[in-house]
């Protein structure tokens, strides 16, 4: 049976307390109460997090930048941009979470467990080297990447990000290099701009960022094809050591931000097609860092059924997963026009 581990901490909710805001701590005590489903009772393991130090922020961000962060503790409310905002706690809460992450993935490579979930926020994932961005400080999971190869020595990590929106602050903190394979699917064009199939990544970095930009209304199967049709080969031919997931609860049909049609049966195939796929490559070694999401049934409802595929309480119908396996990628037209690009970096396309 499988053990999931799982950060979370009571100070997550301690950003952008009393003040109105989409990014809500509401969000984190919707995760947590999901953690508190029977269905999940003796199979989670918790993890505390720990803060990350201003070095560890750095292999990321800039120094100038931290500080600027840093200067919003003990201030009401501090603005980066329209909305993007911290509160008197938010710098010591926003390094919670990035040590969180970190803690999480010590006790994967110690063997504690191989599957995790870091249930925390603010996310992370538009968060840029030198600028906050859409409810972003500091990025989770680039962090997370530099943590594993500079203290675990991993050589090649895989980020999947499944949020609605692009990983800009991700994509950017890769874009050179060929050590982090970066695949996003999002819709587009929406905000931040950003993840056109054209951003492929530069340099050493060449064909290592995968854009998938989709238009809007994709449902259940349409994700659960992207995993299994890119994802997957992607993943098999890089052989990552480990891959990290950004996810997003805004595919949810209802997100108050949403274009997508997810459902939360939709989050179960999702993370039913992402398990098989470390299982396959990495020895099911994988690691889920919450990003955004802002229906609380939403987070609620999606956040369940994702845990209980994590937990192998699995509800996916069989019916779902072979139309997914019986299927063509060509469904999406996105997918055909990202190979035709990508078939000169990944032989599995061609
Ligand atoms: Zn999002």
């Amino acid at each position: 049976m499988q053990q999931v581990l799982i950060v979370r901490d009571k100070k997550y909710e301690q950003h952008l307390e009393g003040v109105p805001h989409l990014e809500s701590p509401k969000r984190i005590k919707a995760m947590n109460a999901v953690l508190q489903d029977p269905s999940l009772e003796g199979r989670l393991q918790f993890v505390e997090a720990r803060e990350a130090a201003y070095e560890e922020l750095a292999w990321v961000h800039t120094v100038e930048y931290i500080d600027r962060v840093a200067q919003s503790a003990g201030k009401r409310l501090t603005s980066f941009d329209f909305d993007t905002q911290a509160t008197e706690k938010s710098y010591d809460v926003a390094r919670l979470c990035v040590g969180g992450v970190f803690s999480l993935l010590d006790e994967i490579r110690k063997g504690r467990g191989k599957r995790g979930f870091a249930c925390i926020r603010p996310p992370g994932h538009h968060a840029e080297p030198d600028r906050a961005m859409g409810f972003c400080l500091f990025n989770n999971i680039a962090l997370a990447a530099e943590y594993l190869k500079r203290v675990h020595s991993v050589r090649r990590i895989m980020i999947v990000d499944i949020d609605l929106h692009h990983g800009n602050g991700t994509q950017k903190a890769f874009y050179l290099r060929n050590d982090v394979l970066f695949v996003s699917m999002h819709h587009f064009p929406s905000y931040p701009g950003t993840g056109n199939l054209g951003e492929v990544g530069s340099g050493r970095g060449e064909g290592y960022t995968v854009n998938i930009p989709l238009s809007k209304g994709q449902g259940d199967a349409d994700f659960a094809r992207l995993i299994y049709f890119v994802v997957n080969p992607l993943a098999q031919a890089y052989q990552p050591e480990i891959i990290l997931v950004s996810c997003g609860f805004d595919l949810y049909l209802y997100d108050r931000l949403g274009t997508m049609r997810v459902t939360p049966d939709g989050y179960g195939l999702i993370t039913f097609f992402l398990l098989a796929v470390a299982e396959k490559v990495c020895d099911g070694r994988i690691a889920f860092v919450m990003e955004g999401g802002y229906s609380l049934r939403g987070i609620r409802e999606c956040g369940l059924r994702l845990m209980q595929e994590l937990c192998e309480e699995s509800h996916v119908d069989p019916k779902s997963i072979d139309r997914v396996l019986g299927s063509s990628p060509a469904k999406i037209g996105a997918v055909a026009k990202m190979r035709e690009i990508h078939k000169k970096y990944w032989s599995v396309f061609r």
